[in-house]
């Protein structure tokens, strides 16, 4: 499927300029590479194997690990728009076009707003629940405060 049939746009990558199909902007553009060693590096601590399939289908919900699967669903979401996002900008000549550091800008983004929410709602634990799983994003300390993980 290529991209030109649903917008005005050029034929070729504005990354490394070969011919751009849906399979290419999310899967195979080499400046992809760094964005999927940092998921493949974070499932990994979710005992979880980084792949195409699980990219783009995201992972089933199932009761016994719903949190993880919730959050796990949630950062390939964020992946993806990252992806998107930096496409847009490079388009845009934005001069910051890297993918991975778009995504943990964002992924940091979304959980200090979520920790602030929670401080200030005395709901710390649901925040750890949903957000501190095995330390691999970020931490609660003894004191209250967020460290960042990841
Ligand atoms: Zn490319």
């Amino acid at each position: 499927m290529f991209l030109t049939r649903f917008t005005p746009i050029p034929d070729t990558c504005p990354f490394c300029n070969v011919w751009e199909t849906l399979a290419h902007v999310y899967l195979e553009c080499a400046r992809l590479q760094p964005l999927f060693q940092l998921l493949t590096n974070i499932l990994l601590r979710f005992w979880l194997h980084f792949s195409p399939h699980l990219f783009i289908y995201t992972l089933p919900i199932r009761v016994p690990t719903k949190s993880r699967d919730l959050l796990v669903n949630l950062l390939l979401a964020l992946a993806k728009t990252a992806i998107y996002k930096t496409r847009e900008g490079r388009l845009g000549h934005e001069a910051s076009c890297d993918c991975g550091a778009s995504f943990r800008s964002s992924v940091h983004s979304r959980i200090r707003a979520e920790f602030l929410l929670a401080a200030s709602t005395d709901s710390l634990d649901a925040f750890e629940e949903r957000w501190a799983l095995s330390g691999v994003l970020c931490s609660v300390t003894p004191s209250g405060s967020l460290r960042l993980t990841l």
